[in-house]
């Protein structure tokens, strides 16, 4: 079979920049499970849909399109047809994946999508369930976390960047809701696979951490 790396985790333990460094370093595909989701989002948003109507929700999982185009200036996500790489990042946009996300359906629409990723020579798969539900017979499976406080903080530098001033205290309250959010949700609660070995990234540099997650890799 085809190998395949998971890395799972909560948002802001580092998972995306991680999984594109080692994917790189591999010579193997990516797959952002989470701008799946948010593409999804996007475009239940520019169809005006009602977040409250699940059907109209799975409908619009099955009939959007969603690219993946590798360019200049790194990846870009076309949302049928029209590229929405921007939009796919901003925080509103997450909170309507996160939604989106908590539907069954929608999950499961999602599913075969995913697995098409699987492609030789190997696949880094980045998002929350990618160990427990999507590859289940990965060949290794990471868990990376961090304190609040340190992804409140990596959040806050990176808005900082853009230009997006922001209160570390309200980006430390969000993720502590998020994080109470995802934990409890009853569909797909984030939570490690049994096989996933635990890296705490907190206090670590990235190339720390991309050293520990290739090791697991067996060459
Ligand atoms: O990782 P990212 O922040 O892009 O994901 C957006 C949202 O999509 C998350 O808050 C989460 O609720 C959902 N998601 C998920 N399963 C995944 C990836 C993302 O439920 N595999």
């Amino acid at each position: 079979p085809v190998p395949v790396l998971t890395i799972d985790g909560p948002s802001g333990a580092g998972k995306g920049t991680v999984s594109r460094i080692v994917a790189g370093r591999l010579g193997w595909h990516y797959l952002d499970s989470g701008a799946l989701y948010r593409a999804v989002g996007v475009a239940a948003s520019w169809a005006d849909l009602d977040l409250a109507d699940p059907s109209a929700l799975v409908r619009c999982t099955f009939d959007t399109a969603i690219e993946f185009r590798d360019g200049s200036e790194g990846l870009r996500v076309l949302v049928n047809g029209t590229d929405a790489t921007s939009e796919l990042r901003l925080e509103t946009t997450g909170a309507v994946a996160s939604a989106i996300a908590a539907i069954p359906e929608v999950r499961e629409a999602l599913k075969e999508r995913q697995r098409a990723f699987r492609r030789p020579p190997g696949l880094v798969a980045d998002g929350r369930d990618m160990g427990t539900v999507i590859f289940p017979d990965a060949t290794a499976k990471v868990f990376l976390t961090a304190s609040a406080e340190e992804r409140a903080r990596r959040r806050h530098n990176q808005l900082k960047e853009k230009g997006v001033s922001v209160t570390f205290d309200g980006l430390l309250r969000e993720i502590l809701a998020r994080d109470a959010r995802d934990a409890q949700r009853t569909v797909a609660p984030l939570k490690p696979a049994e096989d996933a070995v635990l890296i705490d990234t907190t206090g670590l540099g990235i190339d720390e951490v991309v050293e520990r997650v290739l090791a697991l890799v067996p060459k």
